[in-house]
């Protein structure tokens, strides 16, 4: 056994048996007993402090030494040469976190002929832009990637490194992070430095959105993590002496292992609703198809996109690619009207970034009209086809 009680000083207050996640600890006749569940995990040594009636033979982890790891990097996905919104977005975050850490913001830009990319990275935060231009790197190859951004790493020790969670983001990083042996959290909705140790918590939704998780990586780095398009913002600025780093480095096809054959592009009708500017969203008190017909009617008027809260995905009516929140997508559209949305968590967390909310909803005390700029109580069965009359006739601006 790695963990043991010192009967004499233990008084039964059951702290140990709060603090372990895997029932390992118990209390018998009045004290704490360690039970074939404990993992040694430690934890119940940590709630004992003042006590001290629980001891260990186990060694504490040491944390190496980090101190020269320097940067908050942002890998800049680009696709034929058009940076993704989220690399803009993740740069304004990463300024925010550079200078609680008084670091610099960095930009790692990998492809075939993408140096016209490099000034609006710099204009978005970038202090440096880590260029490495190659043949092999027109095309996004997970190996290919993978093998840069781990020579880049090893060569100039990043303190953090961000990328998006997008398809291509949630292929390379996980594989990047294995490759230079750190941990990676996954789709965070938030990143913030602890004042004290200078770590950056990395907040995500776990057990099916449920809980939010704050993940803090000590023991490895750089300290990685992904989020989703959305959710953080651009923060553009000027910057005095930007710099360009060009990297290289050999690559070989034979090392890559992958071919491209054929690239299929989908073509998907309409905008995403991560890109719209109007947003016309329905719930359950749509009520089924007919309802939606009639606020895509809105949304063509407005120049607008269909949105959804969850259920509606569930009935079948609109497809995944609708649904805002944190299971869903998130947005940040100039107009956002949300009919017949009762404004629950999940779904609000998807859309408090809109600029103008405006909720219809027949119950006057539904949640979403804390959020909502106008709210209209009513029936949106008669409210929507009033804006759409309304509209179509030119009788509103
Ligand atoms: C782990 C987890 C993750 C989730 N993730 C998401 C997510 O990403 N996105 C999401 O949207 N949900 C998500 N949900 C579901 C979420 O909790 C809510 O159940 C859902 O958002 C509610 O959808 P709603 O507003 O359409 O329905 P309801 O909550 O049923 O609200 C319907 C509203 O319509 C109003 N109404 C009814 N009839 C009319 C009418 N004729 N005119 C005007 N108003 C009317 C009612 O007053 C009510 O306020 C998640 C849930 C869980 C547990």
């Amino acid at each position: 056994m790695t963990i043991w009680i010192i009967e004499d000083k233990c008084d039964g207050c059951r702290r140990c048996i709060k603090a372990c996640p895997y029932e390992g600890i118990e209390i018998k006749d009045g004290i704490a007993s360690v039970t074939e569940r404990c993992t040694s995990c430690g934890a119940c040594i940590e709630a004992c402090k003042k006590k001290n009636a629980i001891e260990s033979d186990i060694e504490p982890r040491k944390i190496p030494d980090f101190s020269d790891r320097q940067g908050v990097w942002v890998f800049a996905e680009q696709t034929d040469g058009k940076l993704a919104r989220v690399c803009l977005e993740l740069l304004g975050k990463a300024q925010d976190l550079a200078k609680d850490m008084g670091h610099k913001v960095s930009a790692v830009l990998l492809g075939k002929d993408v140096s016209h990319l490099i000034q609006t990275l710099h204009d978005h935060g970038a202090q440096n832009v880590y260029l490495v231009e190659d043949d092999l790197l027109k095309n996004f190859r997970t190996i290919a990637y993978t093998n840069v951004i781990e020579d880049l790493v090893l060569t100039y020790k990043p303190n953090i490194l961000l990328m998006g969670a997008t398809a291509l983001g949630r292929d390379l990083a996980p594989r990047v992070s294995r490759r230079v042996g750190t941990g990676l959290t996954a789709d965070c909705t938030q990143l913030a430095i602890d004042p004290d140790e200078k770590l950056m918590f990395q907040t995500r939704p776990a057990f099916g959105g449920n809980v939010m998780a704050t993940i803090a990586c000590k023991y490895a780095s750089p300290q990685m993590a992904t989020v989703r398009p959305g959710v953080m913002e651009a923060a553009p600025c000027k910057l005095e002496n930007p710099t360009l780093i060009r990297h290289k480095i050999s690559l070989k096809e034979q090392d890559i292992r992958t071919k491209i054959l054929e690239r299929v592009t989908q073509k998907k009708p309409g905008t995403d609703i991560i890109d719209a500017n109007v947003i016309v969203a329905g719930g359950r008190g749509v009520n089924g198809e007919q309802g939606f017909a009639m606020l895509k009617e809105l949304a063509d008027i407005l120049g607008g996109e269909l949105a959804c809260t969850r259920l509606i995905i569930e009935q079948g009516i609109l497809p995944h690619d609708a649904q805002v929140g944190q299971t869903g997508k998130t947005i940040r559209p100039e107009i956002y009207i949300a009919c017949g949305i009762s404004g629950a968590v999940q779904h609000t967390a998807g859309m408090t970034g809109s600029r103008y909310i405006i909720a219809i909803n027949n119950d006057p005390l539904a949640p979403i009209f804390k959020l909502a700029n106008w709210g209209i109580v009513g029936d949106v069965h008669e409210i929507v086809p009033e804006f759409i009359k309304q509209l179509s006739c030119g009788g509103a601006s």
